[in-house]
């Protein structure tokens, strides 16, 4: 592993930046991502930011239950993360499409459209659990930096 890509790994695991994708949530899911990175729970301490455009982003944070409408917006967002990236999940309408499971507009649950690394309970999960989930996720995308720089130099 060169200096260079432990530098970018550890800086991934120590701060990762987010995307924020809503689709089709009731928004209070939203507003609890929102509120984990206000002063009172504080995620930028952990050197979380908030990204306004997917390029820029390390991890995919996806809230709602997946309509019909946004489901093409969701695979195009995370197909502009770049590589290596992670996934969340947040509250129970991405993970099982919660309330809404037999509406007719609903394609979720997410993993059913894009590959999910965490997955975080709740309707809505409190700002502490979400940052848990943020966390694990810099965790998994540390570790999927280092393999994908293993089979790159292994590669002739
Ligand atoms: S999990 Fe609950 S709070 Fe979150 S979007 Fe679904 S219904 Fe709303």
């Amino acid at each position: 592993m060169t200096l260079v890509s432990r530098i970018v790994g550890t800086c991934r695991r120590r701060s990762p930046w987010l995307f924020h994708m809503n689709s089709g949530s009731c928004n209070g899911c939203d507003i609890e991502l929102i509120a984990s990175l206000t002063p009172r729970y504080d995620a930028e301490q952990l050197g979380v930011r908030l990204q306004g455009s997917p390029r820029h982003a390390d991890i995919l944070c996806v809230t709602g239950p997946v309509t019909h409408t946004s489901v093409q917006a969701v695979k195009t967002v995370y197909g502009q993360v770049c590589e290596p990236k992670a996934v969340v999940a947040i509250g129970s309408c991405p993970a099982s499409t919660n309330a809404f499971i037999d509406s007719r507009v609903i394609v979720g649950p997410l993993d059913r459209q894009i590959p999910v690394d965490v997955f975080v309970p709740g309707c809505p999960p409190r700002p502490d659990a979400i940052i848990q989930g943020i966390v694990a996720a810099a965790g998994i995308l540390a570790k999927r930096g280092k393999s994908s720089d293993a089979e790159r130099k292994a590669k002739p």
